[in-house]
């Protein structure tokens, strides 16, 4: 039965996209919110709203009960669930699915596989993606995680099996403080996650981070997309995306990209999907998957011409995917800046009254965002506010009117990461795309000095 009226389970700029893509499609729209939220845009624009709660998330977006709730009043026939929050809880998208509704994401099996990162390495391995070497599976045995330890090597990293967002990472240099750092990353994880598995991998010194986005339909066709340099990092969190990497042939992206695609339509994956590698010296290590959409998703609508979130729902409603992988074409260059509500050195967060504001316009310029003049950014949720994503005909071309553009983005009565992306601009290792997941961190810390 075709998808009419969608709820978006999500807010601020990821709620809008999803909005403008269901719009264009003849789909009506529900926008749910917190009391927080109840003037945001993406509230404004939708359909029907209804309100979920109040303004902490475990109330309001994370209210699984609130959210079905809503759907049922309003007579949502499918719900999106964005980025964050909902996107990845494999008992949500199958209560969705018990309740008639039509869930716009990966089959419930797979997002669970793939939020275990010891069973989502399990797998990839299996469907014969190149993995990290570590421990094969969990490990909590402080002696036999000193032996694997010592046959890939120091230093290597002790990961939660549940981790997220960055989150309960210990990288550990000898043999003397493993059993420490286990106990420590394993209690973090239990703390944060509800879950202390942990398990061992070796640490890649200076690795970049390369993520290729897939769908598939579901019943065994898959394609590729491309992949992102994302390592432009700071704490683990991506800062500014780019695609197509600058240090990836169109050789090695039809290669790996035939791999992933192929081991996507392998399990049948439906939906959209991101693989994510560390990528040293011209090798791929699988990292994890997202079974979501990615924040970072615009810079590969740019160079491929296809809009992620539109085949996403034209798949949840039965439809095959509308591009075939020779229909894929990659063209220009792509950079994404993520705008937050942060002082740009500090990273201290900056929420309150946005004063005045004005976005970048102009060719090849895009901006997701649900900012206005006179929107309270409010202080309970992620500090992205805006997302500036520009192309170019080549990578240089692309620097030369981000910079144009960072210029013209006006966010007044907050502080934002604006300065930050424009001094980025002008680093010399940047514009030659000479970059690591250590590059960011290491420039913060010489800038300060
Ligand atoms: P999360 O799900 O918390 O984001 P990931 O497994 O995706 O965790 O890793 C996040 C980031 O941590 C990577 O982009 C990279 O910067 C760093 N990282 C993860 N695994 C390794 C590793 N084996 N060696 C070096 N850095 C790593």
């Amino acid at each position: 039965m075709a998808i009419t009226r969608l709820l978006i389970a999500n807010r601020g700029e990821i709620a809008l996209r999803i909005h403008r893509a269901a719009r264009e499609m003849g789909i009506e729209t529900v926008a749910v919110h917190s009391t927080a939220d109840a003037d945001a845009m993406h509230v404004r624009l939708a359909d029907h709203a209804v309100c979920i709660g109040p303004p902490a998330a475990k109330d309001s977006y994370l209210n699984v009960a609130a959210i079905i709730s809503a759907a049922e009043i309003a007579h949502a026939d499918a719900i999106h669930p964005g980025y964050g929050f909902l996107s990845e809880n494999a008992q949500f998208a199958e209560i969705v699915e018990a309740h008639g509704i039509t869930w716009v994401g990966p089959k419930p099996e797979h997002i669970r596989t793939m939020g275990d990162k010891v069973e989502a390495k399990r797998t990839a391995g299996a469907l014969g993606l190149p993995l990290v070497p570590g421990s094969d599976g969990a490990i909590s045995d402080p002696v036999e995680a000193a032996k694997i330890a010592a046959e890939i090597g120091y230093p290597v990293i002790i990961k939660a099996a549940s981790g997220g967002g960055g989150r309960g990472m210990k990288v550990c240099t000898g043999p003397d403080e493993l059993e420490t750092l286990m106990q420590q990353a394993g209690s973090e994880a239990k703390a944060a996650f509800g879950d202390a598995t942990v398990y061992l991998e070796k640490y890649l010194g200076n690795p970049r981070h390369i993520e290729f986005q897939v769908f598939g339909d579901g019943n065994g066709n898959a394609i590729h997309l491309g992949e992102r340099d994302c390592s432009l990092q700071r704490r683990h969190q991506k800062v500014l995306e780019e695609a197509p990497s600058p240090v990836i042939s169109p050789e090695e992206r039809d290669r790996m990209g035939g791999i992933v695609s192929q081991a996507m339509a392998g399990m049948g994956y439906r939906g959209a999907g991101t693989i994510e590698f560390l990528w040293e010296n011209g090798e791929f290590y699988f990292i994890e998957m997202n079974t979501r959409l990615q924040v970072e998703h615009p810079v590969t609508e740019a160079i491929t011409g296809v809009d992620l979130v539109r085949e996403q729902i034209r798949i949840a409603d039965g439809k095959p995917l509308s591009v075939k992988q020779e229909d894929i074409e990659f063209n220009g260059h792509a950079i994404e800046c993520r705008i937050n509500a942060e002082d740009p050195w500090t990273f201290a967060p900056s929420p309150g009254l946005v004063s005045n504001y004005h976005a970048a316009g102009g060719m090849h310029v895009r901006v997701d965002s649900g900012l206005y003049a006179g929107y309270k950014i409010p202080p309970y949720y992620d500090s992205m506010i805006a997302k500036l994503i520009v192309y170019g005909r080549t990578r240089e071309g692309c620097i030369m009117r981000l910079k144009r553009a960072l210029q013209e983005m006006v966010i007044g009565g907050v502080k934002t990461s604006i300065p930050l992306h424009q001094a980025l601009m002008n680093e010399p290792d940047f514009i030659h795309g000479d970059y690591t997941i250590k590059w960011l961190e290491e420039w913060l810390a010489e800038r300060q000095a």
